[in-house]
């Protein structure tokens, strides 16, 4: 997606150990029309898989999927990072976190992901694959089928990518990042 693509040549920076930061359009500042715009895109790219729900993970795929589930006319819900005490029936499972290098817990209430259900998961960032690895789990504990994945940024030099076609799923990023090598972004 061009719009996306030079925003991040224009304002992306390249932060130590192949971390990509977009602080200023993302992932702390948002930019809700640069949203907007992503948003109908991947609601375009996933009209024929039909879903009928979105998934993702907290904090940052919360504004990327309901901007989603607002264009597919969708429920949104987020997998939590910490297990409240109030909730009943929980899936969970452990995801391993790239950018804070420790294992975290995330759930979902069985009550809000249920069997049969298509599921569509959004998140911002598609790195080595395990947040995205760690819903797919939940989604498969509850019985529902996950009809596809779709990120703002892909990171094409890690193996999230790899992994999750291998399984035969319907990836869609609309950016590629080639590398981040001395400080230079160079995109797919
Ligand atoms: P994964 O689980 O695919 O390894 O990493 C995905 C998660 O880590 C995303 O939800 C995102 O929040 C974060 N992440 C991974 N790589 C980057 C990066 O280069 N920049 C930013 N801002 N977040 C990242």
């Amino acid at each position: 997606m061009k719009q996306l693509k030079d925003r991040i040549l224009r304002d992306g920076r390249c932060v130590g150990e192949g971390i990509l930061k977009v602080d200023n359009f993302i992932n702390h500042q948002m930019d809700p029309l640069l949203m907007e715009a992503m948003a109908e895109e991947l609601a375009r790219r996933f009209e024929a898989e039909r879903p009928t729900k979105v998934l993702t993970i907290e904090a940052s795929g919360i504004a990327p999927a309901i901007m989603v589930g607002c264009k597919m006319q969708l429920p949104v819900v987020f997998a939590k990072k910490a297990r409240p005490s109030t909730m009943q029936g929980m899936l969970t499972t452990k995801v391993f976190s790239f950018t804070k290098s420790r294992e975290y817990e995330i759930c979902v209430a069985g009550a809000y992901l249920r069997q049969g259900e298509r599921v569509l998961f959004i998140d911002d960032f598609l790195a080595n694959g395990n947040a995205a690895l760690g819903c797919l789990e939940l989604v498969r504990q509850a019985g529902a089928d996950m009809v596809g994945m779709g990120f703002l940024i892909e990171k094409g030099f890690q193996q999230g990518g790899r992994l999750l076609r291998e399984q035969g799923l319907k990836v869609e990023s609309l950016a590629i990042v080639e590398s981040l090598s001395e400080g230079k972004i160079e995109l797919r």
